[in-house]
């Protein structure tokens, strides 16, 4: 498992496109795989299964 710790916030969010449910590690690993800002404090999650980008707070 990623180390990554997202303080405060829940690590699962709902895509508001699809309606998707899905981690935020998850997304971090796979969806957003290539963005160099990914693995830092990024605001912006990615939908894994329709691709849609959205901020979470
Ligand atoms: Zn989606």
């Amino acid at each position: 498992m990623p180390s990554l710790r997202l303080k405060g916030r829940k690590d699962l969010v709902r895509c508001p496109k699809c309606g998707y449910t899905f981690s935020i590690t998850y997304s971090r690993a796979f969806a957003c795989s290539g963005c160099s800002l990914a693995s830092l404090s990024c605001d912006y999650v990615k939908c894994p299964k329709c691709g849609y980008e959205f901020l979470v707070d």
